[in-house]
């Protein structure tokens, strides 16, 4: 199997699930003690929130080439940016490797089309949701994408940061994604892709009326296929 590089920390809660994803996965398809060949690379996620508010993207997109290159040159033989938002920064990064990048949006579109989706509700950070860094690229594949309205993308955004990223999962925060969640649904969106990491450490299955898209989930699963794991089970 090809060693995935992991860049994470973005948050560390959400690179927590891909550790424990990738581990599941190569268990579930290869049994006994299999488990999978990876180098997670966790950087402070202050610093990078810091560099997002000040707009300081350059310097984002050479702290991502930087560490993505120390992976590689550790021995990956592809990399995942285990975040959606960070993907607004990783054109340096994807353009230095010489190993494949899985970017995040293109894995998310793939799965949609999979299953037949043409109308995506996209669920993540504000910018996520309203920048075209990532809403473009999936309409480039295809697809049609439905936001939330200004209120609710503010309310998901400070859900994210202000507790998702900090551990905090709460009863009443499930309760307010999934009334914005049945309110993509209700602009016609055929199944939800949670392009926030941290989203489906809340959100399940059950509180959406169409299927869920979870970034994180199928980031793992896509690097798992790459790196010659096998493909999903389901
Ligand atoms: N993990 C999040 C995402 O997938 C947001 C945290 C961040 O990287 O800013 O977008």
């Amino acid at each position: 199997m090809t060693t995935i590089g992991v860049l994470g920390g973005m948050s560390w809660e959400s690179t927590a699930l891909y550790y424990r994803l990738a581990n599941e996965l190569v268990r579930e398809r290869r049994g006994g003690l299999a488990s999978a060949d990876l180098l997670v690379r966790s950087v402070d996620f202050a610093a990078v929130r810091e560099l997002q508010l000040d707009g300081r993207w350059d310097e984002a997109g050479a702290l991502l080439q930087r560490e993505g290159l120390a992976l590689q040159a550790a021995g990956a033989g592809l990399v995942v940016l285990a975040t959606n938002y960070m993907h607004k920064a990783a054109g340096p990064l994807e353009a230095a490797l010489d190993v494949p990048f899985l970017h995040l949006a293109d894995v998310v579109a793939a799965a949609a089309r999979r299953r037949g989706v043409e109308v995506v509700g996209l669920l993540g950070t504000g910018a996520t949701m309203t920048e075209d860094f990532y809403v473009d690229r999936l309409r480039r594949s295809g697809l049609r994408v439905v936001v939330p309205g200004a209120e609710d993308v503010s309310r998901v955004d400070g859900a994210v940061f202000g507790e998702l990223c900090r551990g905090v999962f709460s009863e009443a925060t499930r309760e307010d994604l999934r009334r914005v969640a049945a309110g993509l649904v209700g602009t016609g969106a055929q199944a939800l892709a949670l392009c926030c990491t941290e989203l489906e450490l809340l959100l399940r299955p059950q509180d959406a009326a169409v299927p869920l898209l979870p970034s994180a989930r199928l980031h793992v699963e896509a690097a798992l296929e790459a790196a010659g794991a096998g493909a999903p089970t389901r």
